[in-house]
């Protein structure tokens, strides 16, 4: 089974964030590693990214037979454009150096490029979205993937 896990960086609560996956662990049970964790925020140290991904670590380390270690995808802004690409759209760093404005959306193609079972996402307010997380509701529901949404 392969979840991810996205939402608003102040989700006040993480317990909500590891019973669902407990559940989707206890409902995941066949074979080695049968659940794995995706989510695209390896940097932050808050949100339920924060907690999946210290929940799916924690889990593995103790050599879990059914939680896999998680699937990160942070945004690579130094890469290559990919096509669809605006034109001449890079941002100037430094000497030299340049980044794709658009790498946050690409980490997201990546992420839901890959066969996908479930969807959580723990959104704090309607009103601030970000647009990360829009665009990967609105790719999930293309896809037509199941997403549970949680709200305070
Ligand atoms: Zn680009």
């Amino acid at each position: 089974m392969r979840v991810i896990v996205a939402g608003s960086k102040d989700w006040p609560y993480p317990s909500v964030v590891t019973n669902a996956l407990e559940l989707c662990a206890a409902t995941s049970s066949n074979g080695r590693h049968s659940l794995t964790v995706v989510h695209p925020q390896p940097g932050n140290k808050r949100g339920p990214e924060a907690v999946a991904d210290a929940w799916a670590l924690a889990q593995s380390y103790r050599g879990s037979r059914i939680i896999a270690p998680p699937e990160r995808h942070p945004p690579h802004w130094y890469d290559r454009c990919r096509p669809g690409c605006q034109k001449d759209h890079r941002r100037l760093i430094d000497a030299g150096k340049s980044s794709c404005p658009q790498a946050g959306y690409h980490r997201i193609d990546d992420m839901v490029g890959r066969p996908t079972d479930l969807a959580l996402i723990f959104i704090t307010s309607d009103r601030d979205v970000p647009a990360w997380l829009d665009y990967l509701m609105r790719r999930l529901a293309g896809l037509k993937v199941s997403m549970q949404e949680f709200r305070p």
